[in-house]
């Protein structure tokens, strides 16, 4: 018999955390009981049930309280957390969509179950595509099109140019090292433990990387790592990484400054600065902050070309699954220390 009420646990934010890694203190869960009979159900509306929910570093930039850094919205006290997810549709009342498909979305509760108008659904995804589902939250969604944006249209990448990739065997980087290789670029990578060192070089073709946290002076790695000058730097990370990169970029460098994560648990006037920012003069570098909201109209190549790099083995993922929707918050704090590999998911319900 089909089940017309259940209870779905959601995450919701108590309390703004202007600074440091956002807990439970800020973070709460509680359980709503949901209706998803079809007469409670709006007309262009759908009852879903999530499957998969993306965990990202900009979630944690709408939990300060200040708009400020990447200038996303905050969320309201009280209000449902929504993130980028996957879900199956179990009820309908939008014809064009029916029980057991399988949808993406931007801005899912990251709940078990919710209720959400048709029209923000972004696609409906081919189960016949043979991809696995954590797939379209990680090459196939945010990240992979924010190392896409970053490498190919922003930095411009070419046979022979000398690319550093920051934070590089995370969800953006991992994918932006394989794109920089696959054009032809020499590419290293930094990331923080030994163990993702040997992954980017060993599973994602990095030609060397480092570990950031046993170099004592970034200046000295690089005039190491890059003894002809960077060409193409994506950003990730920020801080004294960036100050290091701007002493070896070479004229008409690419800076795609994709985030800067080391910033983002500090109020403003705690960031770290940059002393040589007066070098993108003289070396004529082209620096350019990115969302990749802004690149939407490009989301439909970067898919297709993406789509056929996985299908043909060029590109692959490592990806970190939390299981259950009560991990939301354990795996946001995880996004700031070097535990992880890969892309960050939740597994909120088994899909079938
Ligand atoms: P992620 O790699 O899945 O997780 C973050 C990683 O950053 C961590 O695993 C950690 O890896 C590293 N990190 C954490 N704190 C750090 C610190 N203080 N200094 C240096 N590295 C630190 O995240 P992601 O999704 O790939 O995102 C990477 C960057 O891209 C973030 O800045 C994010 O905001 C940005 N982004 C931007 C867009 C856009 O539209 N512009 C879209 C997606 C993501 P290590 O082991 O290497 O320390």
């Amino acid at each position: 018999m089909a089940v017309n009420v259940v209870e779905s646990k959601e995450w919701y934010l108590a309390g703004y955390a202007a600074e440091g890694v956002p807990t439970t203190d800020h973070l709460t869960l509680r359980s709503v009981p949901l209706s998803l009979s079809l007469d409670s159900i709006p007309d262009a509306h759908v009852a879903v049930q999530l499957l998969f929910i993306s965990v990202d570093p900009y979630l944690r930039t709408r939990m300060s309280g200040q708009e400020d850094g990447l200038y996303f919205p905050q969320f309201s006290l009280n209000q449902v957390i929504t993130a980028f997810g996957v879900g199956r549709v179990m009820r309908s009342k939008d014809e064009k969509y029916s029980e057991g498909d399988i949808v993406l979305n931007a801005f899912f509760p990251v709940a078990e179950y919710c209720v959400v108008p048709s029209s923000v659904l972004i696609r409906k995804i081919d189960p016949e595509a043979g991809i696995p589902l954590p797939e379209y939250l990680s090459c196939l969604g945010v990240p992979g099109f924010a190392a896409w944006v970053g490498i190919e249209v922003l930095g411009e990448a070419k046979p022979g140019s000398n690319a550093f990739i920051s934070a590089a065997a995370g969800g953006v980087g991992m994918v932006a090292g394989q794109l920089a290789k696959l054009k032809g670029c020499r590419v290293i990578g930094s990331t923080g433990s030994d163990a993702k060192v040997r992954l980017i070089k060993e599973e994602f073709g990095y030609d060397d990387a480092f570990n950031y946290n046993k170099e004592v002076d970034f200046d000295a790695t690089l005039s190491k790592y890059f003894p002809n000058g960077i060409d193409i730097y994506l950003e990730n990370v920020g801080s004294k990484m960036l100050e290091a990169v701007l002493n070896h970029v070479n004229p008409h460098a690419r800076i795609p400054v994709c985030g800067m994560i080391s910033q983002y648990n500090q109020i403003w006037t705690e960031r770290e600065g940059v002393r040589n920012l007066l070098n993108i003069v003289g070396k004529e570098v082209r620096m350019e902050g990115f969302l990749v909201g802004s690149y939407l109209d490009r989301f439909a190549d970067f898919t297709v070309e993406m789509e056929g790099y996985l299908k043909q083995g060029k590109i692959s993922s490592k990806i970190k699954i939390y299981e259950g929707i009560q991990s939301f918050a354990e795996s946001l704090g995880s996004l700031f220390s070097s535990s992880n590999f890969g892309k960050v998911v939740i597994e909120v319900n088994k899909p079938r």
